[in-house]
This record gives structure tokens, C-alpha cells and sequence, in this order.
């Protein structure tokens, strides 16, 4: 097939080289697609989402990923744990315990590495990827995609046609701004500030590499405690966006005003030293109102960003890269690259980010997994479930009448996604990233 009259010079482009733009150029790759891929950062870089959930293992066992985990540093992650406003502990949920399977062992990843090894991947896998290039635009012949406009390493531009081009350019969201396609949460509006400390309270064995999400002693956010390789423990806190960045100080005052505040951080980062300044961004959810047009297609965070708190993000990445790669690899066998043929997967992947959405929410709500477990131990694994990701099969469902018995009389209803505008609202710097000076992790 032609798109413009043309042969098209390669089957697929994708744009980007994050954990979704690896993934799913892997994948086509394996399946004899003919894939190019464009990331505009020279690697190693910087990027936030350290921390993965067991759901990942069949996606990184597809792409040949999980030898190349078992050899490296990263931090082998066996539960998540909670602390209330109170500093009161819950027991840790170990996903061992719900699916018996070395499935349940993750990782405590340094994006930076676990980032250029699965780029790197990809290229062993046949993926031609150019970097550092930029796509500066994507090429339409009317409704449908043809190709991409790149700025190349020496500043020249050229063009590239393809059959199929997969927008997995993160919060850049390329195409969603150009076709105004995203919905803000209405609810879900957060900011983050955070650091990297060496020598910090690390649990011992089996708990070592825990996640621990500490709620603020005023119930206004959270605490992520992410212990990595070297001795680093990631840091941070996440509370609504104008709590946070309005009417304070820098955001080390900030910072230093919140853990000030919550003693069950203070005392794990008690004589450790901080070997970073301070990173912050913007980290409003969104989701696009359409996963897919005629030769184009969205994945990872160009689809759409859910608040960190389950740690949710790689996950929905290289499961949206997956979903899309089996989608354009079928498409093209058939000569069908329509939108409905490319985003066949989305409303199913969406249900599924709304169950995690409304976990999250229920947290900020003041859902207490504790008093859950307590009143509804059956439903612990159920939750656990939710928990590792396993978020596409409606018997997670179970959970949801159960919390609700435990609402205070006074709570109101979640309002779903889909209630936002669905004009685009101008919100600027969305996922912008303030880097401090110095050494990045
Ligand atoms: C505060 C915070 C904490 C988080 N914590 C976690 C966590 O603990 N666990 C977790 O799983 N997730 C977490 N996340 C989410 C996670 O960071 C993202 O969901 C994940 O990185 C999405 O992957 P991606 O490949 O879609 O996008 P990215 O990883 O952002 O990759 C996109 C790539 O596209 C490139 N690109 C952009 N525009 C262009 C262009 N025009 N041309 C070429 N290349 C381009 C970029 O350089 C980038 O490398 C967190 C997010 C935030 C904000």
C-alpha cells in the first residue's frame, strides 16, 4: 500500500525512545515489521519512574528483557508497604503471596540505565534507531498519517515516509496537542518535588528494596520512598499542584518543610547525606479522548499520565506499546492501518487505567488498606492484584462494593475521567521537568 502515492520507506515510525517507544518497536521488530525510531535525547538521560510493579514481567519476557534484569544492579522489589498520617505501618503486601510465580519480584530501576538497556535492546531486536533526532512534525495526507519530519544530530531536516507512525513521545504528547485530544482529571492535579539521598534507613532482606508510600501527617499528599542501587534511597512528595508550588518557598524549603513535618520520613533519612538538588514538575493525569487515527497511533504517556502513586507508569507504557505492536503488526499483514484497526485495544486498556484511577483516588480520599484488609481478608489479594498491575480482567471488580461500605457517610462520588472538559484546557508546563544544578541520578 501507498500513502501519498508514494512507497513508503519503512513500515512503522515511532517517535521516541522512552520505555514505550522500545517496547513497542521491539516488538514489531520481532515480528519482521520494518520499524525506524526517532528519539531526540542522547542516552543516558534523566527521567523520573523508578520503581515497577510485577505486572511488567510479561511484557519485559516478550522482549527478551528479563535475562538482561536478572544480570543488573537494580534492586529486586518484592512489596509495597503503606504508613498513615498516624505513622502507623501496615503489613507489607507481599506479591509473592498472591501469585506464587518469580513473576512477583520486580525492580527498583535507575531510569537512566534501565532506559538506554532497553533502547539498546530494541537495536539488537533490528529497530534502526536514529538519536539524537528530533521529530519536529508529523506528515498528513488529509485525515491519514504518512510519515515524519526530523531534525537530525547536524541540524539538517529530512523526511521519512511509513505506513504507520506511533506517537510515544511521553508528556510531549505531539499528537494530542495537535488534534486537541486531551481530558485533564478533574480531580487528579498534583505536583512533585524530590531528591536522592545516600545512606538512608533501608529495610533488611526480603523488605530491602520496598516500596513505602508515607501519607503527610496534614493527609494533603505522599511520600515515596524508592530504595535503588549504591546506597540511593529516591525521595519524594506528591500533594496537590497549588499546595505545593504556590505561596511557598523554593522547592527546598518546600521539601524540607514537608519531611520537617512527617517524623516517619524524618527518621529514615536521619544522618543520611542528600547527593542531588532538587527536582520538581507539574504531574496533572490526563488521557486522550482517541487512542488511534488512520496511520497513527498513541502510547505510554502520549496516551495519557496517571498520577504516580501505584507507580503505574512503565507499566501502562509497555503495556500500551505491547497492545499497539500486535495492533500495527496484524494491520499491516491485512493492508488494514485504519483507527479502527490501530486502536482496537484502547477500551479495554482504558478500563483498566480506570480501576487504577480509582484506587488512587480512593487513597486520596482516605481509603485505608490496613482497615480494608481487616474487615475484607479475602479481598486482600484481590487488592494485591490491583496493586501489581493486574488491572485488565473485571473480577478486580470484587473490590469495589466492599470500599464502599467503608465510606464516611459524608463522601462523595469519584467523578470519572471523562467528566473533564472536553475542550483542551491550556495548562502550561505539563511534565516539564525542573533539574537541579549538579550530579543527576
Ligand atoms: C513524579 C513522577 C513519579 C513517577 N513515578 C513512577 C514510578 O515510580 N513508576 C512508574 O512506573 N512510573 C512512574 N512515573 C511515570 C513514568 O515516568 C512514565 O509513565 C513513563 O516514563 C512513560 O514512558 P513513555 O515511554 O511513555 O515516556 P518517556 O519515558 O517520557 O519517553 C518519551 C521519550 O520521547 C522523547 N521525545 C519526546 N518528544 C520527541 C520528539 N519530538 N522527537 C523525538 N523524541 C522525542 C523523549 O526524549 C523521551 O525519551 C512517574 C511520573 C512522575 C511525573
Amino acid at each position: 500500500m501507498s500513502t501519498n502515492g508514494k512507497t513508503p520507506q519503512t513500515d512503522v515510525v515511532v517517535i521516541g525512545g522512552g520505555p514505550a517507544g522500545a517496547t513497542c518497536s521491539t516488538l514489531l521488530a520481532q515480528q519482521g515489521v520494518k520499524v525506524s525510531l526517532f528519539e531526540r535525547d542522547k542516552f543516558p538521560r534523566f527521567h523520573i519512574g523508578e520503581s515497577l510493579i510485577p505486572e511488567t514481567y510479561w511484557v519485559l519476557q516478550r522482549l527478551n528483557m528479563l535475562d538482561k534484569m536478572r544480570a543488573s544492579p537494580f534492586v529486586k522489589k518484592y512489596s509495597v508497604q503503606f504508613v498513615n498520617a498516624a505513622g502507623k505501618e501496615s503489613a507489607p503486601f507481599y506479591f509473592h503471596d498472591n501469585k506464587p510465580h518469580e513473576c512477583s519480584q520486580t525492580w527498583q530501576v535507575v531510569r537512566s540505565e534501565f532506559d538506554m538497556m532497553m533502547l539498546n535492546n530494541a537495536r539488537e531486536h533490528g529497530v534502526d534507531v536514529r538519536q539524537p533526532a528530533r521529530v519536529l512534525d508529523v506528515l498528513f495526507d488529509g485525515d491519514r498519517a504518512r510519515g515524519v519530519r526530523i531534525q537530525n544530530e547536524d541540524g539538517s531536516q529530512s523526511e521519512l515516509e511509513a505506513r504507520v507512525v506511533v506517537d510515544a513521545s511521553g508528556q510531549s504528547t505531539m499528537l494530542m496537542n495537535r488534534f486537541k485530544l486531551r481530558s485533564w482529571d478533574p480531580v487528579l492535579n498534583k505536583g512533585a518535588i524530590w531528591t536522592y539521598w545516600k545512606g538512608a534507613y533501608r529495610d533488611a532482606g526480603k523488605d530491602e528494596g520496598a516500596t513505602v508510600v508515607i501519607q503527610t501527617v496534614n493527609r494533603q499528599g505522599w511520600f515515596w520512598y524508592i530504595p535503588q542501587h549504591d546506597n540511593v534511597i529516591s525521595l519524594g512528595v506528591v500533594a496537590p499542584f497549588d499546595y505545593l508550588f504556590k505561596g511557598r518557598g523554593s522547592h527546598e524549603q518546600t521539601y524540607a518543610e514537608e519531611v520537617a513535618a512527617c517524623p516517619a520520613v524524618q527518621k529514615r533519612i536521619e544522618g543520611a547525606e542528600r547527593v542531588t538538588g532538587f527536582f520538581a514538575t507539574k504531574d496533572y493525569s490526563y488521557r486522550t479522548r482517541q487512542a488511534a487515527g488512520d496511520g497513527w497511533v498513541l502510547i505510554g504517556d502520549a496516551f495519557g499520565f496517571l498520577d504516580p502513586l501505584y507507580s503505574s507508569g512503565v507499566l501502562l507504557a509497555l503495556k500500551s506499546g505491547e497492545l499497539a505492536a500486535d495492533a500495527i503488526t496484524r494491520g499491516i499483514q491485512t493492508g488494514d492501518t485504519s483507527a479502527a484497526q490501530l486502536g482496537h485495544w484502547a477500551p479495554q486498556f482504558n478500563q483498566g487505567i480506570d480501576r487504577m484511577r480509582r484506587l488512587v483516588c480512593e487513597y486520596y480520599d482516605g481509603f485505608n488498606f490496613g482497615k480494608f484488609v481487616r474487615t475484607y481478608p479475602h479481598l486482600r489479594n484481590t487488592i494485591t492484584d490491583l496493586l501489581i498491575g493486574d488491572l485488565f480482567h473485571d473480577r478486580v471488580d470484587a473490590v469495589w462494593e466492599p470500599m464502599e461500605s467503608l465510606y464516611p457517610p459524608d463522601k462523595q462520588p469519584i467523578p470519572p475521567w471523562t467528566s473533564a472538559p472536553t475542550h483542551d484546557q491550556p495548562i502550561d508546563k505539563q511534565g516539564e521537568l525542573v533539574l537541579p544544578e549538579g550530579p543527576l541520578r
